[in-house]
């Protein structure tokens, strides 16, 4: 298990990924450079925050 550096809550790493999860796990490599330390739930948030204001991002 490893601790989210965004809302700090314990997350199973090797859990499966829902699509918005992935998208924010690219994003978090490719934009942010923190990948890995957050947990799916916050990826997810940020890949909807990026489609919803920062759509260029994504293609
Ligand atoms: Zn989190």
């Amino acid at each position: 298990m490893r601790n989210c550096s965004i809302c700090t809550k314990e997350y199973d790493e090797t859990s499966e990924r829902s699509d918005y999860a992935q998208a924010g796990e690219w994003l978090a490599g490719e934009v942010w450079d923190d990948a890995g330390t957050l947990c799916p739930q916050c990826l997810e948030n940020r890949a909807r925050l990026v489609m919803m204001y920062c759509p260029e991002y994504m293609s």
